[in-house]
């Protein structure tokens, strides 16, 4: 056994915007197995100090086999005290974790201590009280799920049911502790389950290291999923509670914000009579020349009392008044976004606006600016409105479909927040990439509001499941990378992402919204040294041929390389251009000398995880493709 833990090999990747202080003398948790300190909390603690103290504890006990103990600040203690979250101790030692700001925590070392804190949300009525209804159309406070722990971390014995602090809730020492593990004790989370957790074992766990006060790089990470068919298997089957959990780990979540299409219950409450959201029949607010479309109906966007509508909903939201059916807001943003469609108003205003934009698109693109001046017009008048009463909040918006390009012809409101919306999977179709990337820089380069993205790494996954084929795997972590350090050096302050991809893609998009300046080809080297042990050569070019077949444009027909608008993979192209027989022997045989060289019970597990769910989901889907053809 080692008898003194590492720094962690490769923890100098994670070293890159700390802000360092000084270090201090080694601190010993646990000597030969047994604990030599004790995890301290306050007597309450929040929601997120208390699962901070489990996860501590728990992943110590992981690394070292020793219990070590949390107590709360009453009770008497001997040895390192291990400080998490705000106590009298760690105030006596100079840090209030209430008067951090948001998302920022500290790793502090003091003579046979550790703070291990930052700001928490507390469980009080009012904090309880707060409203809001996310991208994802869940409600604030649902994220407050109460998950069995001791089940969810594949401990036995009896339930230990917790409280999770929700994605959005401050848990600054979560962050702490979390951070803590990872690069003072060698924890990675590779996915939810037991299986995807990777620590070296050791029965006496000395650290050292210098002090850390630090938040994450992007303030809004919003990704969440698991249940499609590669991640569910490269995850193991997660449980609820274990995806739960996970986001914690990843530190999903962080500053309030939220954007999607926010009428959907306008056709209740203005048209719907019998409707238990009906306020008043108001027919002038919805399109004219289109009154077949229920439920799809678009709106008057240059109605006056349509504006004067949404901006007294905002005010209503913002003063605590309430949310109506599926209007999304969040914090200090309330989205202003119309229907999913392009079937505009008729009437003479409507089209007068309309009409200026006609020519204003690249191509076909999904991307363009065929409505921009007409919807942020709209979204300027809302806008105006609602900062005659509240100047310090924001509409939200997205910079999507046919109102995607920035407006030029008037200056937009300094109280509008934007999220571009963004492929990251698309680096096969450069001219796709290069429509984005025109209609993103403008809003970036502005430096005039805040700007949150919405990206797509649901492609080619969710049409594949939607039709019933199976797609060839859009690995693609090198490009995430380089995409996400684009946007935090463009200021960006968070990504909302639709649908999250796959096992590798998801961490390194989580890992780089926390730190981007990792370098990429090390970081994908740790995980698959890490994850795969003896089996991480042929995993990892099992993997990077994958992305490298995927990823280059040469590989598709040839349209894709020329024509002005959108394309996805489909099941044609999955089978003829990318998963071909020759690249499918050349893989199966980096599989099977990965499942030659796996030594250990849980390189075995790992890689069959794997096998299963990326290598026999190709080998299905390739041979479901040519029985059709054969039909
Ligand atoms: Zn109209």
């Amino acid at each position: 056994m080692q008898k003194h833990v590492f720094l962690g090999v490769t923890l100098a990747l994670m070293i890159g915007s700390l802000c360092v202080q000084a270090s201090a003398a080694p601190v010993t948790l646990v000597e030969q197995g047994e604990a030599s300190a004790s995890i301290i909390t306050a007597v309450n603690p929040t929601p997120s100090a208390r699962l901070a103290a489990l996860e501590l504890q728990h992943h110590l006990q992981l690394i070292t086999g020793g219990v070590v103990p949390i107590l709360d600040e009453e009770q008497p203690v001997s040895g390192v005290r291990l400080l998490v979250g705000d106590t009298a101790a760690t105030r006596a030692l100079g840090v209030n974790p209430r008067a951090l700001e948001p998302q920022l925590y500290v790793i502090q070392f003091h003579e046979d201590t550790v703070i291990l804190a930052g700001r928490d949300w507390e469980d009080t009525p009012e904090n309880r009280a707060e409203l809001g209804m996310g991208t994802d159309y869940i409600p604030l406070d649902a994220w407050r799920q109460e998950i069995d722990y001791a089940a969810a971390t594949g401990q036995t014995g009896p339930a230990n049911r917790i409280t999770l602090p929700g994605i959005f809730d401050d848990q600054g020492t979560c962050y702490a502790v979390y951070d803590f593990l990872e690069r003072f004790c060698g924890v990675r989370w590779y996915g939810p389950t037991p299986l995807n957790v990777v620590y070296a074992q050791t029965d006496t766990l000395t650290i050292t290291g210098e002090n850390i006060r630090r938040a994450p790089a992007l303030k809004h990470r919003h990704g969440t999923g698991g249940g499609w068919p590669i991640v569910n298997a490269q995850w193991n089957r997660p449980s609820g509670d274990q995806l739960n959990l996970y986001w914690r780990r990843l530190r999903v979540g962080g500053e309030k914000w939220a954007g999607n299409h926010s009428f959907r219950s306008y056709q209740d409450r203005f048209l719907n009579w019998d409707s238990e959201l009906f306020e008043a029949r108001r027919e002038d607010y919805f399109s004219h020349g289109w009154t077949m479309l229920q439920g799809e109906r678009q709106f008057c966007y240059t109605n006056p009392d349509l504006i004067r509508q949404k901006a007294q909903d905002a005010r209503d939201y913002f003063d605590g008044k309430g949310l109506k059916g599926y209007q999304v807001a969040m914090g200090d943003h309330f989205a202003v976004i119309p229907l999913d469609n392009a079937n505009w108003c008729k009437c003479d205003n409507c089209q007068e606006a309309l009409e200026m934009d006609k020519d204003n698109h690249r191509g076909e693109h999904f991307g363009s600016g065929t409505a921009s001046h007409y919807f942020f017009g709209f979204v300027n008048a809302v806008a105006q409105e609602v900062a005659q009463t509240h100047p310090d909040k924001f509409i939200a918006t997205l910079a999507y479909h046919v109102y995607s390009y920035r407006p030029t012809e008037f200056e937009l409101a300094p109280n509008v927040s934007v999220a571009p919306c963004l492929q990251i999977r698309h680096q096969w179709a450069p001219l796709i990439m290069k429509n984005d990337r025109d209609f993103y820089q403008p809003w970036v380069d502005a430096k005039d509001r805040p700007i949150y993205l919405w990206t797509y790494p649901c492609f080619p996954m969710e049409p594949a499941i939607i039709q019933g084929w199976h797609a060839f795997p859009g690995f693609s972590a090198r490009n995430v990378a380089r995409e996400v350090q684009r946007y935090a050096r463009d200021g960006v302050r968070g990504v909302f992402m639709c649908g999250i991809g796959e096992q590798v893609d998801y961490y390194v998009a989580m890992k780089y919204y926390d730190d981007p300046t990792a370098d990429i080809e090390a970081f994908l080297s740790e995980f698959f040294t890490r994850y795969f042990g003896a089996a991480a050569e042929p995993m990892q070019q099992f993997h990077d041929r994958i992305e490298a077949i995927y990823s280059d444009p040469e590989n598709y027909p040839a349209e894709v390389r020329t024509e002005e608008m959108q394309h996805h993979q489909n099941e044609h192209i999955a089978w003829t251009y990318l998963g071909t027989e020759e690249r499918m022997a050349e893989l199966g045989a980096l599989m099977d000398e990965a499942v030659r060289r796996a030594s250990s019970d849980i390189e075995k597990q790992r890689v069959e995880t794997w096998r299963v769910g990326v290598w026999e989901y190709m080998q299905q889907g390739r041979a479901n493709y040519l029985a059709s053809r054969a039909e």
